[in-house]
């Protein structure tokens, strides 16, 4: 994002002293605090996009990175919630505090709703990703193994 773009050196070398990987995304909202330099923020996040319209045109396919924390970095809410995503605001699929993280994980939903985006499942309306803009995109492209990596762009 533009407010923060300059912290990116900085960021990378807490990663780097705390041996964690690296990963920057895409500013969701491209209407709020867009790159102002994108040169650098290329350069700086290893990326060669720095917003979703121009993954659009250079990938002809849709910014579909959320949907693959699923996989690569389950999103938790601060209160236990397993999110999955950053996108979910419409329901949970357990508490990692009071059931444990592998027993969320392993969850009959939350598998269910990995196989809804990989197009091996029919939608079903408990999942919350039916409540979800992007899932219109899911259903045109379900998401395929090659998609689900730590992968820049
Ligand atoms: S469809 Fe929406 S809610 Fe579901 S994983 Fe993708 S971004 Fe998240």
């Amino acid at each position: 994002m533009g407010h923060n773009e300059h912290e990116l050196p900085l960021a990378k070398k807490m990663a780097k002293e705390l041996n964690m990987i690296f990963f920057p995304k895409l500013n969701w909202e491209p209407g709020y605090s867009s790159v102002k330099n994108a040169d650098f923020v290329k350069m700086e996040a290893g990326m060669s996009v720095v917003s979703k319209d121009e993954y659009q045109k250079k990938y002809k396919k849709v910014y579909l990175l959320p949907c693959v924390q699923f996989w690569v970095s389950p999103q938790i809410n601060w209160d236990g919630k397993l999110l999955g995503c950053c996108q979910n605001l419409w329901g949970d699929f357990g508490n990692v505090f009071a059931q444990g993280f592998e027993t969320c994980l392993t969850g009959e939903r939350f598998v269910y709703a990995k196989k809804m985006l990989c197009g091996e499942a029919k939608t079903r309306g408990d999942i919350p990703c039916t409540k979800c803009s992007l899932y219109k995109e899911i259903l045109q492209n379900p998401l395929k193994k090659k998609d689900i990596v730590f992968s820049r762009f």
